[in-house]
């Protein structure tokens, strides 16, 4: 397992992506060094106190378990089986993930990073705080690193990968350099954070636990996460701009206006509501693409490469995979820039494509999972999975649930999923009271147009 070689290496940010990717480094032998903006989160600095989630899924769990540190996690981990969709009657309906067994995990942020921290370091990784790099000297592989919001270091490095998130002080420095793409650009809704604390006999307030809540409302919409705690985590997804949005809820009588017009069973299970609704940020939300991702010794990865929008629950999965990837091509024994220069072509198309899904995917939360035929559609591309197994795998499975389906095939097979259903849905007539039975048929049908369809081609 480990390498021969002494070869140091040097990280920027100690979040999800560079702390994993440390442990990957360690054990392959390297010397890892890490500069982090923040204090350490693990002496109840910024970031550890609020419990914010996020969803791990398949490919980030392969990731975890090539770095022998997935047990580990799991302790940390509440399985979400499907969607629990609440109407603005309260109503609820239920749509598995996947097959039986098959969940998503939610897990908390700060509690994840903190155990990468601690695994890291237990790998012999070694993590400077409050040490915020400035720039990148890509020429000399130097970096100028404020310590603790005073002295400015200079760092000799020997190879340099930017693991520091969306806003990258590496990717800062490729765009002063030659021949560099770059587009960023944000979506004009943005999130903020909210709680529903366990009840005062300290259960979860709300009875199913082992799902993502979804409030689906058009153009806006509300999504909640179970935490250890018995908490969960809300988030609310809003136009920054316009009516309804963040700038248009004001005074208390607003903002409770609007939860109790569009969230009533929240609202009566969110006691702090006004104050968590005028206390935490709203936030934007942000796509970043760029090309290349090295450059001789440097390399970006994950956010820093690659950010994206939330809605497929990805960005850190794709993060995760990055450094499998990464990993794997360690293990071929390449020289290191060859190794970069493989990794970019490798991982940018599957960048892109989980860019382009996540972005999509608002649409299909905050519009369709309310709509009847969308529904069906689910339940038809279910059976057929049931059915017909490897010939037809929904794209939410392929994205979700497989690590062995790149991001760009999933969304290509996609495409396709969707003209045929486009086409299929149109010759449907009244879709109230499909039977189980009927949805067999029409499973069988839309298999055997796409045979036809392949035997055509
Ligand atoms: C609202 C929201 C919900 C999300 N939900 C999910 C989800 O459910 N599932 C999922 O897979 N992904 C989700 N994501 C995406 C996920 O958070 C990111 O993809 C992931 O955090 C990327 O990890 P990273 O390590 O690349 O970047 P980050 O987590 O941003 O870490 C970057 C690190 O670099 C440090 N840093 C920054 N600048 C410097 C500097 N100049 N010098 C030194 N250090 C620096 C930072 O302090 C930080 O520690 C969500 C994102 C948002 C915004």
């Amino acid at each position: 397992m480990q390498s021969n070689h002494n070869n140091t290496i040097t990280l920027l940010g100690a979040g999800l992506v560079g702390s994993l990717l440390s442990i990957f480094l360690a054990r392959r032998g390297f010397k890892v060094t890490i500069y982090e903006r923040r204090p350490d989160m693990r002496n109840g600095g910024a970031g550890a106190g609020r419990s914010i989630n996020l969803a791990l899924s398949e490919r980030g769990w392969r990731g975890l378990e090539k770095a022998g540190i997935a047990e580990e996690v799991k302790k940390i981990a509440i399985p979400m089986y499907g969607r629990m969709m609440h109407d603005t009657q309260g109503k609820l309906t239920y749509q598995p993930y996947g097959t039986a067994g098959q969940a998503i995990y939610s897990v908390s942020r700060s509690g994840l990073n903190m155990l990468l921290m601690d695994l890291a370091e237990k790998h012999g990784v070694q993590i400077h705080f409050d040490s915020r790099c400035q720039e990148v000297d890509l020429n000399a592989n130097t970096l100028s690193v404020e310590i603790n919001g005073q002295a400015i270091q200079a760092i000799q490095a020997e190879k340099i990968i930017g693991t520091d998130g969306a806003f990258s002080a590496l990717r800062s420095a490729f765009q002063k350099s030659d021949r560099f793409d770059y587009q960023q650009f944000y979506i004009a809704h943005g999130y903020k954070e909210l709680t529903i604390p366990p009840t005062v006999s300290g259960d979860f307030a709300m009875e199913e636990v082992n799902a993502l809540h979804i409030w689906p409302r058009g153009h806006f919409m509300m999504i909640a996460l179970p935490n250890p705690d018995k908490t969960f985590t809300c988030t609310l997804f809003f136009p920054f701009e316009g009516e309804p949005s963040f700038s248009s809820l004001k005074s208390d009588q607003q903002i409770l206006g609007f939860f109790d017009q569009y969230f009533p069973d929240a609202l009566r299970l969110m006691p702090d509501l006004l104050h968590e609704f005028k206390q935490n940020p709203s936030s934007s939300l942000v796509t970043v693409k760029c090309f290349p991702w090295a450059k001789g010794n440097v390399l970006l990865m994950g956010d820093a490469a690659h950010a994206i929008v939330p809605f497929y629950g990805q960005g850190m999965n794709c993060g995760f995979e990055d450094c499998r990837e990464f990993d794997e091509l360690l293990e071929k024994g390449l020289p290191m820039n060859e190794l970069f220069e493989i990794f970019q072509k490798q991982r940018k198309p599957n960048a892109d494509a989980i860019a382009e899904l996540a972005l999509r995917n608002f649409i299909e939360m905050r519009d369709l999972v309310a709509d009847e035929r969308f529904l069906l559609r689910k339940k038809i591309e279910a059976r057929m999975n049931e059915l017909f197994g490897e010939d037809w795998i929904p794209l939410y499975t392929m994205v979700t649930f497989r690590d062995d389906i790149p991001y760009s095939t999933a969304l290509r097979k996609g495409q396709e999923h969707d003209r045929l259903f486009d086409r299929y849905m149109d010759t449907l007539g009244n879709i109230k009271n499909v039977t189980e039975k009927d949805i067999d048929q029409m499973a069988w049908q839309i298999m055997a147009d796409v045979k036809t369809q392949n035997s055509q081609v």
